[in-house]
């Protein structure tokens, strides 16, 4: 699950992003509303935290932008500017919940997790193929419901897969789909993964297949029985 957190102050920003990572987020952190739309433009985070006292701009005004541009991606407003009628004016222009500061990182993360869990919403909270699970809010991988012990990297690869289960995924859709934009993988990185998420899934029978399209990408699959 990847998240882009708005959020000017630095030091907020870095403890924020930390507890969300702790929760299974892989997160960018944007220190102004230019940063925030530089970042939207090469990155597709599943959710949106946003502060509304930026040093650019008012993250109001970033907001209503976002949505008349057509970005669905849900965002959760975290902000000081929490009275009743700043709330209603948030909902109003675009915005899919809204947190009054100071916000417990922990509940930033349930936040965004009930987020993507609605209808509609990128994430379901579970995904399924053949006999192999992916628990998408609490980063586990079970098949025939005994938990597999994944690494949370790979654990973000097979998600990456599962989504498009049945379809060859190029390789840098899901190093996008992993990997922050400061986060640089190792050439090997990806293949690495894969091989030992192949190595757990059939040691553990899993009735899925990872198949290598060499050049191009990977693929899930259910097992022809
Ligand atoms: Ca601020």
């Amino acid at each position: 699950m990847k998240l882009l957190l708005i959020e000017d102050v630095s030091a907020l920003a870095s403890l924020t992003r930390k507890a969300l990572e702790d929760e299974g987020f892989r997160v960018d952190v944007a220190g102004s509303a230019r940063e925030a739309e530089d970042a939207l433009a090469v990155e597709q985070p599943d959710v949106i935290v946003l502060d509304l006292g930026l040093p650019d701009e008012d993250g109001l005004v970033l907001l209503s932008r976002l949505r008349k541009l057509g970005r669905t991606t849900p965002i959760l407003v975290v902000t000081a500017r929490a009275g009743l009628n700043q709330r209603i004016d948030g909902l109003d222009r675009g915005a899919d919940d809204y947190l009054g500061k100071p916000a417990a990182p922990a509940e930033i993360a349930a936040r965004c997790r009930a987020l993507l869990r609605r209808p509609g919403g990128l994430l379901g909270g579970r995904l399924s193929l053949a006999n192999v699970e992916l628990d998408t809010a609490g980063r586990t991988v079970a098949v025939a419901d005994r938990y597999l012990p994944v690494a949370r990297r790979e654990v973000d690869v097979l998600e990456a897969l599962l989504r498009r289960a049945g379809t060859v995924v190029p390789r840098q859709v899901i190093e996008a789909a992993i990997y922050t934009m400061d986060e640089t993988p190792g050439p090997n990185a990806l293949e690495a993964s894969i091989s030992r998420l192949r190595k757990l899934l059939a040691e553990s029978d899993a009735a899925v297949v990872i198949h290598v399209v060499r050049g191009v990408g990977y693929m899930v699959a259910a097992k022809p029985r």
